[in-house]
């Protein structure tokens, strides 16, 4: 089963996706993770990589010539794709590559925050680079300063979480997302999440549909 988690950055959607990880078989999968991962260095496409992650979204033919091989390769069935549509164009692309490993998109999760939210959590948030955790100071807190809980790495702060690269992310995520959010809401599959609440409570209703939906698909079977 392939689930897509839409919405702004700031709005939660790593940390619900590290959530359902914790206790099923779904594996997370960011984009943005994956492009980051990439960047680490001084070559000419390093550099390129690194700049399109500061710079407006990255283009579509890197976006999705990466997640094409990373989906190849990877093992399992079920993923939530974080951040992998965020324009109209990518819709179609998403289902191409999703079809070449006998996959589908099966449910959106539409993440809905304000941008003066949005803003406020980015302010505060730190992230692993090795195991990809994500923290905040305000609502997420590492039960040691710095450190990861899962990994015991020193924590940092995103490169792009400045304010100039923030305003230019949600400026554009705001251009798009209502093309998206319409195309996915015509197929039937899409619920809009209330992410201005807390984790646990957002976690409650995320599963709340989960559970619907793996129910639905025992019954087909
Ligand atoms: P994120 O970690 O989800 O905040 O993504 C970090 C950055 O990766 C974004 O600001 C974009 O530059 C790039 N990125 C990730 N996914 C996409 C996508 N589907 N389309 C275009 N750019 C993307």
């Amino acid at each position: 089963m392939v689930l897509l988690f839409l919405g702004a950055s700031g709005s939660g959607k790593d940390t619900q996706a590290e959530i359902i990880a914790l206790k099923s078989s779904f594996q997370p999968i960011s984009t943005g993770n994956l492009l980051r991962d990439l960047s680490n260095g001084a070559s000419v496409v390093q550099t390129y990589i690194r700049k399109s992650l500061n710079d407006k979204f990255s283009s579509d033919e890197l976006v999705y010539g990466v997640l094409q091989i990373y989906l190849k390769y990877c093992r399992g069935e079920d993923f939530i794709l974080t951040g992998a549509v965020r324009r109209a164009t990518q819709i179609t692309k998403l289902d191409d590559i999703l079809e070449k490993i006998g996959q589908k998109v099966d449910f959106v999760f539409n993440f809905q925050i304000s941008s003066e939210l949005a803003i406020e959590r980015l302010s505060g948030r730190l992230f692993c680079r090795v195991c990809k955790s994500n923290y905040n100071l305000k609502t997420k807190n590492s039960k040691i300063e710095d450190k990861c809980d899962k990994c015991g790495s020193i924590l940092s702060t995103r490169e792009d979480d400045n304010p100039e690269s923030i305003k230019i992310r949600l400026s554009e995520f705001y251009k798009y997302n209502t093309e998206i959010v319409e195309e996915y809401s015509k197929r039937g599959i899409l619920a809009n999440i209330d992410a201005s609440r807390s984790i646990e409570d957002v976690a409650k209703e995320i599963d709340m549909h989960l559970h619907k939906l793996i129910h639905k698909e025992d019954n087909i079977i």
